[in-house]
């Protein structure tokens, strides 16, 4: 017989959006219902963002090792022992592991039921045997890697981001198909780590990026030993004796890869399926739930957040959509989602790091808008680093108020704070020339591009007249 819980708060998945928004109805007192089916911590923990950032760790620290004879020291190729590496990765979640875990949610006040949820109804939710009829459901059941319907896929072993960081030996040859942030953070680390690497991308790598940024990172990956393949439309996939390979066309004309592993990066599908929301009177597509900008779905009692509501699906954004979530559903409040000044940072060498508007987005919008760069050959710091690959590129529109910004750089994604900050205050390009950056660091490159917004201003025909008759002044 199913026991019925009454909780102000029902949340479905203990991912990032989940977690946090369980954890902050807790701190409040307000009674909240946490079920996970998976592990707590969802993808970022276990299968994504952390990992991810530890392989990649790994892989600088071999560079490092490869790199170091430009600086005098003894570089040579590295002996990379892939179980230690394994065992690093591990070592990290199992570090963070336990501010996930079911013992400190039920310590703040949660109570967790490890389980599958799914709507019996528009009111109920059926989770092992606890049937739950919270005031709000926060559905916050994330996404799963998408696996395109390539002939021959099903039928041949391939990794996905839930199953690459098990292996304890190096793939001798990892053929990644898909080049956006996941394929090539993940293409170059194993690269690094000693693996051949293929990627295969239908369309151009990082589609969603700045073509000038997007070169820079081309460039270093291909200079690392990275074959990058865009272009090419996969036809299929076979086992090959005991090797993989996949065919496919590029410029109209047939080509073969074959590597010892798979990996399938192609995009995200969000968790919809099995969730019952065609009981529970919940609208969704393909891209995911609908949600209004409170982020609710066509059922009033319910919430959608993170990877699952569609849109940008990174964990900065499932901690946003958490705290507009968290605002609607215990105070009443209106708040709404603002999107203008999310970042994203993908975390290849050099790292690539976004806020607001592309300079084509700007343009469209106001054909007025106007970009200004700024090298990493210009910084102190990068060169005493041999960092020196990469720009700043900040977009600024009407009034010199900051639209936007691209990095492309050594610790890109430290770099675009000050960026956020000034899109979402609708700072002008002149408050960053006015900071004092301190001296030697990368971060003077923001001040540096700021003020070259204003060079031309400073040698125009205008600006010498103006000096020229101040020199006349007493
Ligand atoms: C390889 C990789 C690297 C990434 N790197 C970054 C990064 O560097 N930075 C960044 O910001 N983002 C990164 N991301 C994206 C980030 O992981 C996601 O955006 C984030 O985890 C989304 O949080 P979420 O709460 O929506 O979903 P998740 O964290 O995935 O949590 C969803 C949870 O719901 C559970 N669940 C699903 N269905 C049910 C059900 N019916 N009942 C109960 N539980 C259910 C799942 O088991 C899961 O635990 C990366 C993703 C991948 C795959």
């Amino acid at each position: 017989m199913a026991e019925t819980l009454t909780p102000d708060i029902c949340v479905i998945g203990a991912g990032s959006g989940g977690l946090s928004v369980a954890a902050a109805a807790a701190a409040f007192g307000v009674p909240v219902v946490l079920i996970e089916k998976g592990k707590m911590g969802g993808d970022c923990l276990n299968y994504g963002c952390v990992p991810s950032k530890a392989l990649i760790a790994a892989g600088e620290a071999a560079q490092a090792v490869r790199d170091s004879g430009k600086f005098g020291v003894n570089g040579h190729e590295p002996a990379i022992d892939f179980g230690k590496v394994n065992a690093h990765v591990h070592g990290v979640i199992g570090a963070i592991a336990p501010n996930d875990s079911v013992e400190r949610f039920e310590k703040l006040g949660v109570r967790v039921i490890q389980a599958a949820g799914r709507f019996a109804s528009p009111k109920i939710l059926l989770a092992g045997d606890h049937a739950i009829e919270a005031r709000r459901f926060v559905v916050s059941t994330g996404s799963a890697a998408f696996v395109p319907p390539i002939p021959g896929l099903e039928a041949t072993p391939y990794l996905t981001n839930e199953t690459i960081f098990d292996l304890k030996e190096a793939p001798a040859h990892l053929i990644v198909i898909g080049g956006g942030p996941i394929g090539l953070e993940l293409a170059q680390a194993h690269r690094r780590l000693g693996c051949k690497v293929t990627v295969v991308e239908a369309f151009s790598i990082m589609p969603k990026d700045d073509p000038a940024a997007v070169d820079v990172v081309r460039e270093m990956l291909v200079g690392e030993g990275v074959e990058i393949i865009e272009g090419a439309k996969v036809g299929s996939v076979a086992m090959d004796g005991n090797r993989v390979a996949i065919s496919a066309e590029v410029a109209g004309k047939a080509m073969r890869v074959a590597g010892t592993h798979i990996l399938v990066a192609a995009g995200r599908r969000p968790n919809v399926n099995g969730l019952g929301l065609d009981e529970a009177g919940i609208a969704y597509s393909a891209k995911g739930i609908v949600v209004d900008r409170r982020l609710r779905t066509s059922n009033a009692r319910v919430f959608a957040i993170g990877d699952v509501a569609g849109g940008l699906q990174f964990t900065h954004m499932a901690g946003y959509h958490a705290g507009i979530v968290i605002r609607n559903a215990l105070f009443n409040l209106p708040a709404k989602v603002d999107y203008r000044a999310v970042p994203w940072v993908t975390y290849t060498d050099p790292e690539l790091s976004h806020v607001g508007q592309t300079e084509a987005q700007a343009r469209e919008a106001d054909p007025t808008a106007k970009a200004v760069t700024w090298s990493f050959e210009e910084n102190d710091r990068a060169q005493a680093e041999r960092a020196t690959e990469g720009f700043i590129k900040a977009v600024v529109g009407k009034g010199g108020v900051v639209v936007g910004a691209t990095i492309v750089g050594r610790h890109a994604g430290e770099l675009i704070l000050p960026w956020v900050l000034a899109v979402q205050k609708r700072l002008k390009i002149g408050d960053m020339t006015s900071i004092i950056a301190p001296y030697p660091t990368l971060s003077e490159v923001s001040k540096r591009v700021a003020g070259a917004w204003y060079t031309p201003q400073l040698f125009s025909n205008r600006t010498r007249r103006v000096v020229r008759a101040m020199q006349w002044l007493p």
